[in-house]
């Protein structure tokens, strides 16, 4: 009919002999172009996320709010919540809202602070460079992974088992390699790694915990939610003097609500 005779000779003789060459030379193309493709995509979202990050530290972190919180002003700190991708911690169908003005639920019945609370919470610490640093409640880790960009070593602690797993998998898929990760009771601390320099308790606890004051260095910073549970709590900032561990000074900062620390019955 309309065929084109030449065009009909060749599609028979691609027919009659199919030819290898061919098809890997079609193949791989088309292989490359679908890795790009796909590579590109993850690539796409990594920058809005990181789009999403910057405009979270402009507008939520580093600006006045409302009830009169101070904005977070440490460079560092500001520039860590630039890097560290929140929407990593997040299960993965609310990674979309990982960047919203909100905590976020973890399962367990726990949340990740919204990100001024966690980033108000870093800058009152004072992080250094050379700091060892606890953290009590690792929940996703997220809280963990900031402070491992401000500080030399961070030891976390999680009472609850498979959250305290998925979080050490979490930080080292992620490169976080200054994190150590332990699953037990908070309340006591890790007197191994003490003194610290700087402590971060990231549950509710109805007084401060005498452990961890006494594993906060002389000159050293704790902060912490202090209050009873499922109400608000006032975040608490401990400095501690030269004179041993009752010379502390403790500083109201604002109204938070925060999980429960639980376990140890012999805080009850
Ligand atoms: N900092 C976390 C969020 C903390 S939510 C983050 O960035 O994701 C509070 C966490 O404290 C929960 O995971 C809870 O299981 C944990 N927790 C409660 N009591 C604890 C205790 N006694 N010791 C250690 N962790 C505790």
């Amino acid at each position: 009919m309309l065929l084109n005779p030449a065009l009909a000779t060749k599609s028979t003789t691609l027919h009659k002999r199919p030819n290898h060459r061919n098809s890997y030379r079609i193949c791989i193309p088309v292989l490359f172009s679908v890795l790009a493709g796909a590579f590109a995509l993850a690539q796409s979202d990594e920058d809005s996320f990181r789009q999403r990050r910057d405009e979270m530290v402009r507008t939520q972190i580093a600006a006045s709010r409302w009830g009169g919180a101070e904005a977070v002003r440490d460079a560092r700190v500001l520039e860590a919540f630039r890097e560290v991708p929140r929407h990593r911690f997040a299960p993965a169908g609310l990674a979309p809202h990982a960047y919203e003005d909100r905590p976020l639920p973890i399962g367990y019945g726990q949340t990740i602070s919204q990100p001024y609370i966690v980033a108000k919470m870093t800058e009152l610490v004072e992080p250094k460079k050379d700091y060892r640093a606890l953290e009590i409640g690792t929940g996703s880790g997220y809280q963990a992974a900031i402070l491992s960009r401000l500080v030399a070593e961070v030891y976390t602690i999680e009472i609850v088992e498979p959250l305290g797993a998925a979080a050490r998998k979490r930080l080292a898929d992620l490169g976080y390699r200054n994190v150590d990760v332990r699953i037990e009771d908070g309340y006591y601390g890790w007197p191994e790694k003490a003194p610290f320099d700087c402590i971060v308790v990231t549950a509710a606890a109805n007084h401060i915990p005498p452990p961890l004051i006494e594993q906060l260095k002389p000159g050293g910073r704790m902060v912490i939610p202090v209050g009873n549970p499922f109400q608000t709590q006032r975040l608490v900032l401990v400095s501690k003097g030269t004179k041993g561990s009752r010379d502390i000074r403790v500083q109201e900062i604002m109204p938070v609500m925060f999980v429960p620390l639980v376990g140890g019955l012999d805080r009850k």
